[in-house]
């Protein structure tokens, strides 16, 4: 904006009224902005707000690479946008991204008003002092620096905890440092790269169909404004998902006696992020090992992760819990320590976020049975707790209640 010869003007208060106090103190003919995909409601009432003023409104897809009216125009079957990610992933490979970061700033003023100083992060909730690095210059570095270097290893670093190597864009995509249609389209032209190996290739194409995924959730949200709330498979509309567990504290505080879920939840506490696999593997835990419900982990991640995206972060959490977009006939409960011995065996990522694991040998970390924890404390000075619950134990369990939920859903009748 700078660049472009206006400036920023921050005000605080309800948002039409502000809005419109403004509009008027510069001028303005019309209003534009981005969509709110997990309240796309709030959209509506601000168009309206701003036409019966009579100023245009112009309300645009920023936030993805490719809007959604575009894939549902490719769609060959029809209806509105896509529930299913496999055939969304292949309609995006094969559509463009627009080059126009700025379709409807036509025209830059620099009005001669004073702007109220930005805000703090602690005006919204955030614990964390405010990021010095998060700005668009930063942003376009980091995308270079890891299309060039840590891009070619993302297939496995997206799957290594203890590999730091994914992309660490989503801040910066969530508060709009750097567009997603600026990635995507980066990424493309590094994928044709013609020097690059077949494994490094398919690692830049792994990366694609994470941004795509992006793409894909935010779609979802603009179609299905229930989610937000609801879930989106209307049969698990009724799952008695419970609101609290007695081990719930265990959960949100990273004391499970999971290595893998107490990492995750300690990373997530000590950086505002978590890694991806960590993530749905904690998130696993909570609605199947504990039975809570996704919305209690969705409220509490929303406090911690620095980006920002309930629409995102509810498609995820749906998705995991076995509500949303996945169409799996049986929800997958992840085992958290045989994801442990396949994705963390040197025990590097669960010893970095917990110090209590520092003098306790491998073999008892590994083995993660609750009778062999029992010992824990032998060696170290502040314990690690045994297991809340027994994984195979508790996965059988809601497996049960999910089947009792399913053949009672036959007979009962649709209320919606
Ligand atoms: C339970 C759960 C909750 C999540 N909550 C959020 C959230 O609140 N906000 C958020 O942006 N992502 C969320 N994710 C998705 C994903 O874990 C993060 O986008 C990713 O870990 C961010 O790290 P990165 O930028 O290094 O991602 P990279 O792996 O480098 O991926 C690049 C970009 O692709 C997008 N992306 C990657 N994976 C996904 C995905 N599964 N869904 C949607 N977009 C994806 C993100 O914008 C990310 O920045 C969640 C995943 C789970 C399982």
């Amino acid at each position: 904006m700078l660049e472009r010869g206006s400036h920023l003007i921050v005000r605080r208060g309800p948002l039409i009224a502000t809005l419109a106090a403004l509009a008027r103190a510069v001028s303005a003919t019309g209003v534009a902005w981005s969509v709110c995909y997990s309240d796309p409601a709030s959209d509506q009432r601000l168009q309206s707000a701003v036409e019966e003023r009579g100023l245009r409104a112009l309300c645009v897809h920023d936030a993805p690479a490719i809007p959604p009216e575009e894939t549902t125009m490719a769609r060959s079957s029809g209806g509105e946008g896509y529930r299913s990610l496999v055939p969304y992933v292949q309609t995006w490979r094969s559509l463009e991204i627009s080059t126009f970061e700025a379709p409807l700033l036509q025209r830059f003023a620099k009005p001669a008003l004073e702007s109220e100083p930005l805000p703090f992060p602690e005006e919204f909730g955030a614990s964390m002092a405010a990021d010095a690095s998060a700005t668009p210059a930063e942003a376009v570095r980091r995308l270079g620096e890891f299309l060039e270097v840590d891009a070619a290893q993302y297939a496995l670093a997206v799957n290594v905890p203890a590999d730091d190597r994914t992309s660490h864009l989503a801040a910066h995509l969530s508060f709009g440092t750097i567009a997603a249609r600026t990635i995507a389209r980066e990424t493309r032209r590094r994928t044709e790269d013609p020097f690059l190996l077949a494994e490094e290739r398919a690692s830049l194409r792994a990366f694609a169909r994470s941004l795509a995924q992006r793409d894909f959730f935010l779609q979802l949200a603009w179609y299905n404004p229930r989610m937000s709330r609801d879930p989106l498979q209307e049969k698990m509309r009724d799952f008695p998902f419970a609101r609290t567990s007695p081990h719930l504290d265990a959960w949100l505080s990273g004391r499970t006696g999971y290595p893998l879920v107490d990492a995750g939840v300690r990373q997530l506490h000590g950086t505002g992020w978590m890694h991806p696999r960590v993530r749905a593997i904690a998130a696993s835990f909570l609605c199947f090992d504990l039975g809570v419900d996704w919305r209690v982990g969705h409220a509490e991640w929303d406090r911690w992760l620095v980006e920002d995206d309930p629409a995102i972060s509810i498609g995820n959490w749906q998705w995991i819990a076995g509500v949303g977009a996945d169409l799996a006939a049986y929800p997958r409960i992840y085992n958290p320590q045989k994801q442990a011995r396949r994705f963390d065996p040197t025990l590097a990522y669960a010893r970095r976020w917990i110090p209590e694991l520092a003098h306790v040998p491998d073999a008892f970390v590994r083995r993660g049975e609750r009778e062999s924890q029992i010992e824990l404390p032998l060696f170290a000075g502040q314990a690690y707790p045994v297991a809340v619950v027994d994984h195979d134990a508790a996965a059988r369990a809601f497996l049960e209640r999910y089947q009792a939920f399913m053949t009672a859903g036959v007979a009962r009748p649709a209320n919606r």
